[in-house]
């Protein structure tokens, strides 16, 4: 008597046998414990036979070739009970406790194997009624079931037990409170469809769904494995494609073939394919471990980032007052206020003034840094002439420059227009950190402020005839700490001059760049909108209104 199976039905068993491969797959990949892997796809192994001896005892045409799938599937049935039992108590990290409990649960368990499998005392035969698989039980059936029903009890029991306990973590908890779902969906299912079904109302074409709900169980189990975050769904996805392709050649070589002939041959192609479906799953995870590794240090990259950051914003803040201190003192060491000076001691503290007012601008920029960057900084923008400005810059440079012997200038444009809406102290700052930088870094010739009109903007230049940049170099030069190679450890500086003058810049509507040649010297330019005289913020017009 063949049965007609559904082909849902069908279809129902071979997406459980995929799935499952995929599930070992996905679990063997992740780092968690052995014990835990190991007892998982003993797991998902048993609940393989279980599901596919039932489905093949109604798929046979031998009763008696039937009678024995039937009681293999059965057989197994407690003992995977059994160890899903042990698999919690592992999982919870509790096993040490009940040692003994979980050997004579195994002693149970491996005994029943042997009882069902082997005599009549559990299954005495099966029949059909029409397509339906009817089961006649022995004696030992209420043992059977007793068996299932105590350690699914025991499962829940335990579940709650350590859902409750203070000394479990919170995560633990979250994984645990996941098993209870997949354990209350198992028994819901089970006890519909196994034994009321069958046992009590004589129902048994929804047999094997009781069956199949077991899937569900294990694809909780490995997402409560896994929870962390979630499957990874290029793992999950290629274990499944590779499984689904793998079992549809081999259920098509052992099912569906003509003869042994044609058989061998499918199987072949089966045997050729494994190998190369497993080296792509390995290469797929290598992949993801390689990415996780790789997110693990950018995440560390980016913590120790920010130490640094803090670090130098609190270095410099504790920098600053001292610094403000000598700048002070020696100014009015220079205005004479503690006496008439020799001119070699004028010398010596102009000297000093250009030094202190160096380490000013430093300790300003590595400050601003992280105020511009996480959005603290405060602007205070009105309209303002730039070349008051730049006039002011060039007035506090004079001296270093004439120290240096350069030759130094500030030319401004006839009739331009260059009243724009900025922070005037911040604009200081930019400039400052290009004729900062010219003075810095030019040995001889001269260097020149241009204010210049372009189109409805007012364009800085400031112009030297230093060492200049290679192209190669320029493009990175505004970047966060870059220094040109020749610069490093000759001179002080931080490299974060022009990466904040470039931020500045941005802020105010303007563009920033530099010309220049290796050899040649460097033209470093900024260009700022033009305002009208009266112009109002939009902002500010609100507050005011
Ligand atoms: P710092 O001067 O503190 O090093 P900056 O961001 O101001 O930082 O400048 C970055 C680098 O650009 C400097 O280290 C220097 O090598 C180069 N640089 C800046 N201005 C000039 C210039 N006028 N001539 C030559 N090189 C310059």
């Amino acid at each position: 008597m063949i049965v007609q199976f559904t082909l849902l039905s069908k279809l129902i068993v071979f997406l459980i046998n995929v799935t499952g491969i995929a599930l070992i797959i996905t679990i063997l990949a992740e780092n968690v414990r052995p014990i835990i892997k190991k007892l998982f796809i003993v797991m998902v192994v048993l609940m393989f036979l279980w599901v596919n001896m039932a489905f093949l005892a109604r798929i046979v045409e031998e009763t008696e070739i039937g009678l024995i799938f039937i009681r293999v599937a059965w057989s197994i049935t407690p003992l995977l009970f059994v160890l899903i039992y042990t698999f919690i108590v592992y999982f919870i990290g509790v096993a040490h406790k009940y040692r003994h409990f979980t050997i004579f649960s195994f002693i149970v368990g491996i005994l029943f194997v042997f009882v069902t499998a082997l005599s009549t005392l559990v299954i005495r035969n099966i029949g059909f009624v029409g397509d339906v698989l009817v089961i006649e039980y022995g004696i030992l059936v209420w043992l059977f079931f007793g068996i299932v029903t105590f350690y699914t009890l025991v499962n829940f029991y335990f579940l709650i037990k350590y859902c409750r306990d203070k000394s479990i973590s919170k995560n633990t908890k979250k994984k645990i409170r996941t098993l209870l779902i997949g354990l209350s969906i198992l028994f819901v299912a089970n006890a519909i469809f196994n034994i009321s079904g069958p046992v009590f109302f004589n129902i048994f074409h929804l047999y094997e769904f009781g069956d199949y709900s077991t899937i569900v169980f294990m694809i909780i189990i490995a997402y409560a494995i896994v929870q962390r975050n979630f499957f990874d769904i290029k793992v999950v996805g290629t274990s499944f494609l590779v499984s689904f392709l793998g079992i549809f050649l081999l259920a098509d070589a052992l099912f569906f073939s003509r003869d042994t002939q044609q058989s061998i041959g499918k199987l072949l192609v089966f045997v050729i394919y494994a190998p190369f479906g497993l080296m792509l799953i390995r290469s797929v995870i290598r992949e993801i471990k390689q990415k996780e590794r790789l997110q693990e240090l950018t995440s560390r990259l980016k913590e120790i980032d920010k130490q640094k950051d803090e670090f130098i914003s609190m270095a410099a803040h504790e920098l600053r007052a001292p610094m403000t201190a000598i700048k002070g003192y020696v100014s009015m060491l220079m205005d004479g206020d503690a006496g008439e000076l020799s001119d070699t001691a004028q010398d010596y503290l102009t000297d000093a003034q250009s030094v202190t007012e160096r380490l000013i601008r430093l300790v300003n920029n590595m400050l601003n840094v992280g105020r511009i960057e996480e959005g603290r900084m405060i602007f205070h923008e009105e309209v303002v002439k730039v070349s008051d400005i730049v006039h002011q810059v060039f007035v506090s440079f004079k001296f270093e420059a004439q120290r240096k012997k350069l030759e130094f200038g500030m030319n401004v444009e006839d009739g331009v227009k260059e009243t724009s809406y900025v922070d005037s102290d911040r604009l200081t700052e930019v400039i400052g950190n290009f004729v900062s930088n010219a003075v810095k870094y030019t040995e001889k010739g001269r260097i020149d402020i241009n204010v210049k009109q372009k189109g409805r903007r007012v364009l800085v230049e400031v112009v030297d005839t230093g060492p200049g940049i290679s192209k190669a170099e320029q493009k990175k030069l505004f970047q966060k700490f870059y220094r040109v190679e020749s610069a490093v450890g000759k001179t002080i500086g931080t490299g974060l001059g022009l990466y904040i003058s470039r931020l500045l810049i941005h802020k105010f509507g303007g563009e920033i760049g530099l010309d220049s040649e290796s050899g040649k010297g460097s033209n470093f330019w900024f260009d700022l909108p033009v305002v009208d005289e009266d112009y109002k913020s939009p902002r500010k017009v609100e507050e005011t209104a």
